[in-house]
């Protein structure tokens, strides 16, 4: 949370360092240790000679923690999507997705071959009718916490309507995990070690044979370098204290609560607040304001919102202060004034 930009310091609130421990002293213990064992690259694909041993421990505990039977650790949270989808379902088969899904879900859908058919953002109405006419063997795609607008999926719904239609559910976790840890049905759980756990690489987790599949099937975990083994040790120990310490994410949502309640907004789901200004440019001069009082909070613009929805990304984390808080809610009260 913590930002130097043109060398002035900034207090960051659009980082996904949710816990804050990607500046960790125990995280950055753990990589400097492996780097020295383990050397700063895997040298081969995880298939070949670069699947060092702390990817075995990864997973172990990446499974143990979403109570899933196994897990596979890919480069990222995109590789681990852009390889998983397209190894489980294919031409003739049915893609449903919600429509805010990641760039990386629709990517990884693309590929596969199969038929996309996308439905409004939560609205399980639209997913049954879909899922009515669809063909073949159905995957449901969706987020836990939504990367842009902070809200969750409807998941036991979505589970439920899975059971119906004898589909498989994967979810995309990146802003959940360490964060929002509510019970997930899901089958298929992925998510990256980028945010929450300060590191880098993603993962997916769920039963075994599905994970075994994904080892000889997904090209972007076959074709591609293993993680360096200082990133794998630093995901470790950062996994290590968010199982130990869930006062971390419990302090952050604090502090967006609080953020929210300052600012007369509904109270939040999780530590993503979007305030929704509208124009492109109207979002540009607020962030512009914001960081002149020594606040980052980087505008985010089509395409990656729709038209029309430009908006500041707040985002909350373990390591602001209360002090940060207020300092940010005033801010934005006299930039937009
Ligand atoms: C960031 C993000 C990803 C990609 O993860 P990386 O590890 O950064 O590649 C995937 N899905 C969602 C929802 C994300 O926000």
């Amino acid at each position: 949370m913590q930002a130097r930009r043109h060398s002035r310091d900034f207090i960051s609130f659009c980082d996904n360092d949710y816990l804050s421990l990607a500046f960790d002293p125990r995280v950055i213990a753990a990589a400097t240790k492996a780097a020295r064992e383990w050397g700063c690259g895997a040298g081969a694909s995880r298939l070949v000679t670069g699947d060092c041993p702390l990817n075995g421990k990864l997973e172990t505990r990446l499974a143990e923690m979403k109570g899933l039977p196994a897990a596979r650790v890919f480069g990222s949270g995109y590789l681990a999507n852009v390889g998983t989808i397209p190894a489980l379902i294919g031409r003739g088969d049915t893609i449903l997705m919600d429509e805010l899904s990641h760039a990386c879900m629709h990517a990884g859908a693309r590929l596969s071959g199969a038929e996309i058919r996308i439905f409004r953002h939560n609205d399980l109405d639209h997913a049954r009718a879909l899922a009515g006419t669809a063909h073949g063997q159905i995957l449901v795609l969706t987020e836990t916490v939504f990367s842009m607008d902070g809200d969750l999926a409807p998941l036991e719904a979505l589970a439920a309507l899975c059971e119906e239609h004898e589909a498989w559910l994967m979810t995309d976790d990146a802003h959940g995990l360490g964060v929002v840890t509510d019970d997930n049905p899901a089958h298929l759980q992925m998510g990256t070690l980028s945010k929450a756990a300060g590191a880098y690489g993603g993962y997916v987790c769920g039963p075994a044979p599905v994970i075994d599949l994904l080892t000889s099937r997904a090209r972007s975990l076959v074709y591609t370098t293993g993680l360096p083994p200082p990133v794998l040790a630093a995901a470790i120990k950062a996994l290590e204290i968010m199982q130990a310490e869930p006062e971390l994410g419990l302090r952050a949502r604090g502090h967006a609560k609080r953020f929210c309640s300052l600012m007369g907004l509904p109270e939040p789901s999780s530590v993503i607040v979007p305030m929704i200004l509208g124009a492109e440019a109207h979002a540009m001069s607020i962030s512009a304001e914001l960081e002149a009082a020594g606040y980052l909070v980087t505008a985010i613009r089509p395409p990656t919102v729709p038209e029309g929805t430009s908006r500041l990304r707040i985002t909350f984390s373990a390591g602001h202060s209360e002090a940060h808080v207020e300092g940010l809610a005033d801010a934005l009260k006299r930039a937009l004034a």
